[in-house]
């Protein structure tokens, strides 16, 4: 169902207070300064046009993970500082959630001024979606706006809560990303190819039976095919394996791939390394042929030759997770392989995951990517078929 979005409100925003949940969970440098702004620039369309109409916005995010408590470093003081260069404008930052100096500082508001809250995970009620907490943050505005894609498949008191005592609408983030998700879900243009890989094993596997209804081909990479691997009874030397739980999914899912039209793709060969280390000894080796001790840390030359020539020839990409240790240049070939791939393939390419994303943006290929998507675990939930709370939450157009 369609999701009312800040063009829809019958109010006025203009002098409206409304209360914003954007994703400012970025990765911060040593000294405390933001590495990468990505998310705090997709969430300026939503802001800037609130400003525009003259709202008064007051913004929540959460940073890392505090743990209910606060945490000098994870506080928003360079967010504040950074959202301010981008829309050159003062940002004013509180250092609380909620409480008096919070509630002033909200109703000094004037027209197109921003506010940003303290991080929201400070407050040990935010993880609990306490209603109470939903209540104080109510009062301080009159319209609430989720656009924190990325934090959409939990319900805390900021992404679900506050919309039982506000009317609740979408951002135009929000929106972009549930209009692109949906879509390769709701319509998918064949052929669907489906490429996963990366290290969160136990994450993942539950989309790949959705996957096996959903698409034509699943190509599969990263720490996630040694668990096939290991379901087909080959021996994976000391390759991760995350989670032996998953191989008894990964047996299912071979099991039912096997009955349906969709294509598990498997790598038929590997790079390997005798250590987790970028001056290890390496060599590609055949799936059946990884040698005792060694461990695959890339898919290999073959492999990634089919994955690219696949997704040239599909309609419609999703790819989450990749192929090998990107981090380490030895090992990323495979990786770069698909990456290069989407951007060149004419198909609806989306690519969703922290580490699938920096990828991308590494090798200054996001722009050429249908659309790149800012939640992880919120993207697999939703083609999972989940229904993710904070999405719930919003008005139906
Ligand atoms: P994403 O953030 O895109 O969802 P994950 O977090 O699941 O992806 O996985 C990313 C991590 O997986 C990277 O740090 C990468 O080094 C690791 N990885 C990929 N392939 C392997 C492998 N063969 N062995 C160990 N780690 C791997
Ligand atoms: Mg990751």
């Amino acid at each position: 169902m369609a999701k009312k979005t800040i063009r829809d409100v019958d109010v006025d925003v203009a002098g409206c207070r409304v209360l914003v949940r954007v994703d400012f969970n970025v990765p911060l440098t040593d000294a405390g300064e933001v590495a990468d702004d990505t998310r705090i620039r997709g969430a300026l369309p939503t802001i800037e046009y609130l400003r525009e109409h003259g709202a008064r916005l007051i913004l929540t995010s959460h940073l890392g993970r505090p743990r209910g408590e606060p945490k000098e470093e994870l506080r928003l003081n360079s967010v504040a500082a950074r959202l301010s260069q981008l829309i050159d404008a003062p940002v004013r930052k509180v250092d609380r959630l909620t409480g008096p100096e919070v509630s002033e500082a909200a109703d000094s508001l004037q027209a197109g001024e921003v506010l940003l809250l303290e991080n929201c995970r400070f407050d040990p009620r935010e993880t609990k979606n306490d209603p109470e907490l939903a209540r104080e943050l109510c009062r301080l505005a009159d319209l609430y706006v989720n656009d924190a894609f990325g934090a959409a498949h939990r319900a805390h008191a900021t992404t679900a809560g506050v919309a039982s005592c506000l009317p609740a609408v979408s951002g135009f983030l929000m929106q972009s990303e549930l209009d692109a998700l949906q879509g390769l879900v709701d319509s998918p243009q064949h052929p669907f190819v489906a490429v996963l890989g990366g290290a969160k094993v136990t994450d993942k596997i539950g989309v790949i039976e959705r996957f096996l209804d959903l698409a034509d081909q699943i190509l599969i990479g990263g720490a996630m095919c040694f668990i096939f691997f290991k379901a087909q009874g080959l021996d994976v030397g000391a390759s991760r394996v995350e989670d032996e739980a998953g191989i008894e999914t990964a047996r299912r899912a071979l099991e039912k791939a096997s009955n349906s039209d969709c294509e598990l793709v498997l790598p038929r060969d590997l790079v390997v390394a005798d250590r987790f280390a970028e001056d290890a000894e390496a060599r590609v080796v055949g799936v059946g042929d990884i040698p005792q001790g060694w461990m695959g840390l890339d898919i290999g030359p073959e492999t990634a030759d089919e994955y690219e020539r696949r997704i040239l020839d599909a309609a419609q990409v999703f790819w989450n997770g990749p192929m090998g240790v990107f981090e380490m240049d030895r090992f990323a070939e495979g990786t770069r392989g698909i990456a290069r791939a989407m951007a060149e393939s004419r198909a609806l390419t989306v690519v969703g995951g922290g580490d699938s994303v920096a990828a991308v943006q590494q090798l200054g290929l996001a722009e050429r990517m249908g659309h790149v998507s800012t939640g992880g675990g919120a993207s697999l939930e939703l083609i999972e078929g989940a229904e993710l709370p904070g999405v719930a939450a919003l008005e139906d157009r």
